[in-house]
């Protein structure tokens, strides 16, 4: 692509940009101050998104209903609670490209892995280890060495870990794919991000998920980076599971819903009802949920893997966010999303020269948004500059600026008075 360093540069794109309207729909941070006196400048949705501006009249309407129903509310509020969960379950579906029912929507991402592994981590003989790819979230790393240890396996050996080569930043989709064909007999379980946090490469998913399962693998997917950023598409790839949290591309808020999918391929085990499960009363058939004291009887949708009635303050945001997800359609998202992402790698590379250096891959189709911008001297303090000059983005020890250009909200002339801000910061480190 062909773009230009000046501001009317920038403005001519907003101006072709079929999304731009979409920007309105969100509420934007006022702090900290921008330095050139304009808006803050949001480049943080990989952390978390911004608020839908109809999440607020949403919330307050389910405050009345609560007022002025009590109980009756799970039935009765405008938008009653009891079946709250089955009313984000087909746009959710729509966004990774799953069927209705391998989709649900509960708890929080970490508890989504915990209790997904219980079901698909069943190490047997030779075959135990858990494949992630490095670097690695630490909530995962967490959740994965405790769940080997809780089947008595060794948290340090039983985790094989795909690094770049050295001198190499990201993984190779050829060294994914040779570590599978090589060691597949030992590996029980993959969980590998779609999106890597830290690198911000998105791997060939689709290839992945094949060679595993042709090497007797159970694939899973962390998809917390990936959910809204890139276009997914669980089922035709046959990938068995994932999680993914709604706070970071999908703007539903602090803490908000998680979603899990499962494959229908997995529904319809004839051991289905017999598979190791943590268990609760929302994961039960809805027929006989009320029927107490009888035996678990799982309904045959990834429902089965919750727990508790859905947390209606938790999913309000989930809600309004995946409408307007299904408004813009995530095709219409990722073109603009290529185009801002290349944009900003290439404003970043004039304002920063041989300062900084983007890790992430330049390949569209290894990346979502996000550009990890390793800076060359310190740092932390051009990252401190940066959020005092009005920059939101966050960094990674010990040199990683992330920075994420969002197709929903996110402008060309935001990433353009970024590229200013950045020249000058780092001007005044050097
Ligand atoms: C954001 C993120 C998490 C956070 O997990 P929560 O349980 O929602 O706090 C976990 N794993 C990855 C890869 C993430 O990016």
């Amino acid at each position: 692509m062909d773009f230009q360093i000046d501001e009317s540069f920038a403005a001519t794109l907003d101006a072709q940009d079929p999304l731009a309207s979409f920007r309105a729909r969100f509420l934007h941070p006022t702090k900290p101050a921008a330095a050139d006196g304009g808006a803050t400048i949001y480049l943080c949705g990989n952390s978390l998104g911004l608020q839908p501006a109809s999440v607020r009249e949403a919330m307050n309407a389910h405050l009345d209903d609560w007022a002025t129903w009590g109980v009756e509310g799970h039935f009765h509020a405008r938008d009653p609670w009891y079946p709250f969960h089955e009313t984000v379950r087909e746009p959710a579906a729509r966004l990774v490209g799953a069927l209705p029912r391998e989709v649900a929507a509960m708890n929080t991402l970490t508890v989504n892995l915990h209790l997904l592994m219980v079901s698909f981590f069943r190490p047997r003989g030779e075959r135990r280890k858990i494949l992630m790819d490095w670097p690695c979230f630490p909530s995962d790393i967490y959740a994965v060495k405790s769940q080997l240890r809780a089947h008595g396996l060794d948290p340090d050996a039983d985790i094989l870990w795909l690094r770049p080569r050295t001198g190499e930043q990201t993984l190779r989709t050829e060294d994914i794919l040779g570590t599978i064909e090589r060691e597949g007999g030992t590996i029980a379980i993959t969980l590998l991000a779609g999106v890597n946090y830290a690198t911000g490469q998105h791997y060939d998913m689709a290839r992945i998920t094949a060679a595993a399962r042709d090497a007797g693998v159970v694939v899973g997917w962390d998809l917390a980076h990936a959910a809204g950023n890139v276009p997914l598409r669980l089922h035709d790839w046959g990938v068995d599971f994932a999680a993914w949290c709604t706070y970071k591309y999908l703007n539903s808020g602090p803490g908000a819903m998680s979603f899990v999918f499962v494959h229908e391929r997995q529904l319809d085990r004839p051991d289905f009802a017999a598979m190791p499960r943590f268990e609760g009363w929302w994961g039960n058939d809805p027929k006989s949920r009320f029927r107490m004291g009888s035996d678990f009887e799982p309904v045959r949708s990834a429902d089965a893997w919750g727990l508790s009635n859905p947390p209606i303050f938790a999913g309000v945001g989930v809600k309004e966010s995946l409408r307007l997800f299904d408004e813009a359609g995530m095709d219409r998202l990722r073109a603009k999303s290529v185009r801002l992402t290349a944009y900003t790698e290439f404003m970043i590379g004039h304002a920063g020269g041989d300062r900084v250096r983007v890790i992430t891959p330049s390949d569209p189709d290894q990346r979502g948004c996000q550009l990890s911008v390793v800076v060359s001297a310190n740092a932390k303090g051009v990252h401190r500059s940066l959020v005092e000059s009005g920059v939101v983005c966050d960094f990674r020890e010990p040199d990683v600026i992330r920075v994420a250009p969002t197709p929903m909200y996110n402008s060309f002339r935001d990433v353009w008075r970024f590229a200013r801000v950045l020249r000058r910061v780092l001007d005044s480190h050097s």
